[in-house]
């Protein structure tokens, strides 16, 4: 029989043990998950464990957090780097691929690792923390960049950095006289709140304006606790951004999508960028043909207001960036 879930844990799940002994899966299936743990990286906090009803098979928070056998397969179209970082990474944690703005990644660790992530061939706990020397050249080469003015910090998730070293990197990035704004890209403020902390909401405090891009993609993922944290930051005056990708089983209908939207602008965001899924190794599970994403956005027109309607987007081959899908 497996257990039911220990609403108080109080500790991240991080391998197939962990989620049998929560009864998240089940005990005979372990054996064949520690495959998938071993090559993708497993994580998935308590307050989305607490989330997951263990006898929905189709439960869309499991989906996006436990791992799946069929991650195993890559399908003949997936690629390691979808999105093409690599060609366009001029010193490390780096990508410029417009003209300006460009990503610094400082770490690659996040609060949880979702099974459909576009980077999940190097996100991970213990990779990609950048060095100090690292991140210094890093900065050398904002710098140097007198045409970019927007610094987009991402990994990884930047809010699993300490507040103070958060801080840090962003008064550094801001007192470039070039840089005009920031943005962080994040799942913290639903996969994990209790990080939100007075501190780490006074390190968004910056000579320039700080935006942060929250990844969400189910309404029921706006438990209590994020609409909490969320309200820290949009009291702070953190302008808030929503970003979701498109999954089957967990946002391909209108209702579930509508739930989203309405749950992102009941929390001050503005929902940004739905995202075609990327096609990353073992994935396919996810992916919905892009008319069918086409076909939903033009459902939601008539019953949404328009300000709470994303741009449905997506990475266009080798790099060439993002694009609306027409
Ligand atoms: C997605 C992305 C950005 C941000 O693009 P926006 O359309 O401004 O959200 C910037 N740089 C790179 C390399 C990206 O992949
Ligand atoms: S939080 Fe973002 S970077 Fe991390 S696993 Fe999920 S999608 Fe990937």
């Amino acid at each position: 029989m497996p257990q039911p879930i220990a609403r108080d844990q109080s500790r991240t799940l991080r391998s197939p043990q962990d989620l049998a002994r929560a009864g998240l899966v089940q005990a005979e299936a372990v054996r064949a998950l520690e495959a998938v743990a071993a090559r993708y990286a497993t994580a998935i906090t308590p307050a989305m464990a607490a989330l997951i009803k263990p006898d929905d098979p189709a439960d869309p928070i499991a989906l996006q957090y436990i791992p799946d056998v069929a991650e195993m397969i890559t399908a003949p179209h997936e690629l390691g780097d979808p999105t093409a970082d690599a060609p366009f990474t001029p010193v490390k944690g780096v990508v410029h691929r417009y003209p300006d703005r460009a990503l610094l990644k400082p770490l690659l660790a996040c609060p949880v690792y979702c099974r459909f992530c576009f980077r999940r061939e190097k996100v991970g706990p213990d990779g990609g923390l950048l060095t100090e020397a690292e991140l210094q050249e890093a900065f050398l080469w904002f710098e140097g960049k007198t045409a970019i003015r927007e610094v987009i910090l991402t990994g990884g998730d930047p809010l699993m950095l300490s507040a103070r070293r958060l801080g840090e990197i962003l008064g550094r990035l801001a007192g470039m006289a070039h840089i005009e704004t920031l943005r962080i890209h994040t799942r913290v403020p639903v996969a994990d709140p209790a990080r939100i902390t007075a501190a780490l909401v006074g390190a968004m405090r910056q000579a320039k304006p700080v935006f942060i891009a929250v990844h969400a993609n189910h309404a029921r993922e706006f438990t209590p606790d994020a609409a909490v944290a969320l309200a820290r930051l949009a009291d702070a005056g953190v302008p808030l951004l929503g970003q979701s990708v498109l999954l089957r089983g967990v946002n391909d209908d209108a209702p579930a999508m509508e739930a989203l939207l309405r749950a992102m602008i009941r929390n001050r965001i503005k929902p940004y960028y739905l995202h075609s899924l990327d096609p990353a190794p073992g994935t396919a599970r996810f992916q919905v043909p892009e008319e069918d994403g086409l076909a939903l956005m033009a459902a939601l027109r008539g019953r949404l207001p328009g300000h709470a309607l994303p741009l449905f987007m997506h990475e266009t081959p080798l790099g060439g960036g993002k694009k609306p899908v027409e």
